[in-house]
């Protein structure tokens, strides 16, 4: 088959697109047809040799995969072959204490299918038949391959850890990412109020698009007394943040008494020298997220609410697998509204 790997960590130009021999199913996988893969900064890091997860050389990456079962192992009883399906990517252990006790998302040893293990950049991936999650009709690939990192994501921040109820307001930073634009959504079906920042102004106005209520472009206004003006003062009760310490005074100032402050991710840094009298003062919880930990009843949620035409996955340029490089690059430049995705 063909996949894009790279033997050495570097810029866009260690990738690639090469033969390499089909992966071979155990009993209890299946073996998948990609048809549509998404691209996530994680991959950018990973291929960069900037990320804490460990990558074996050589790599080929790729988590959000969508496809059709096209084999399935002696063992595998629950998936047919021609099923349409896209992709869990973490593999639990089955056998650590969290395994143990029935809770496989917080699995001590998981595997990341594009991570630990060769993943969607190529023409076949092969997972653990219980990994797959068939996909609606009318729900296409390019669009479920957006689903299992941004929305997931967004899901497990706003719904389970951030405990979102109608009527609150949330501020979601860097509102024109994948994330962010997922973020935008969840958000709104759930009743909130949503306040979203983005570097530029046509960013901002296809995030008002999506149902953000009102929008801050971060680099002519200060966010902080922005919100403190669209909030009379009070503050926001909730805001998702992928940027980290370079706002982080900024977010304490910004949370309403009681507010949360979801962290889930660190591109704006990852250290703060911070005054914490004011977490204590005014009872805010800042909360950590990673999308390797959420349940899997959160990507079969967000497939469902992807068919039902309840969240949109947004797209902004789709590539041939072979032109990986340009894609990455496109992600790279930060000028991508919504996910790049390739097509094998
Ligand atoms: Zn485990």
């Amino acid at each position: 088959m063909k996949a894009v790997v790279y033997h050495e960590f570097g810029g866009v130009d260690v990738l690639k697109y090469e033969d390499v021999p089909d992966p071979e199913i155990g009993d209890e996988e299946v073996l998948v047809r990609v048809r549509a893969t998404s691209i996530n900064h994680l991959d950018l890091r990973l291929r960069a040799g900037k990320s804490p997860r460990p990558v074996k050389l050589p790599h080929i990456g790729g988590v959000d995969i969508a496809g059709d079962v096209v084999k399935v192992g002696s063992r595998v009883t629950q998936v047919k072959e021609g099923t349409r399906v896209v992709v869990d990517p973490v593999i639990r252990c089955g056998k650590c204490r969290f395994c143990q006790i029935g809770e496989q998302n917080m699995c001590a040893a998981p595997k990341i299918v594009g991570v630990n293990l060769h993943g969607g950049f190529a023409d076949y991936v092969k997972v653990p038949a219980v990994n797959v999650v068939p996909i609606p009709n009318g729900l296409s690939y390019n669009d479920a391959s957006t689903l299992p990192i941004c929305f997931v994501t967004a899901w497990y921040a706003l719904i389970e850890r951030g405990n979102i109820k109608p009527g609150e307001t949330v501020l979601v930073h860097a509102a024109g990412s994948g994330t962010g634009s997922a973020a935008v959504q969840i958000a709104k079906l759930a009743g909130a109020r949503v306040i979203a920042t983005a570097g530029s102004d046509e960013k901002l106005a296809r995030v008002k698009e999506l149902g953000a209520d009102e929008t801050i472009n971060y680099n002519s206004l200060d966010f902080a007394a922005e919100i403190k003006k669209l909030t009379g003062e009070n503050g926001v009760d909730l805001i998702f943040d992928q940027i980290g310490a370079s706002v982080w005074d900024k977010n304490i100032q910004s949370l309403s008494a009681k507010g949360r402050m979801l962290l889930i991710g660190v591109v704006g840094g990852g250290n703060v020298s911070a005054n914490i009298g004011p977490l204590i003062m005014r009872d805010l919880s800042v909360l950590g997220v990673t999308v390797f930990q959420a349940p899997r009843r959160n990507l079969v949620t967000i497939v469902n609410l992807a068919a039902e035409g309840k969240i949109r996955p947004v797209i902004d340029k789709i590539f041939p697998l072979k032109e990986a490089q340009a894609a990455q690059r496109v992600l790279e430049d930060r000028n991508q509204f919504g996910k790049v995705v390739l097509n094998p």
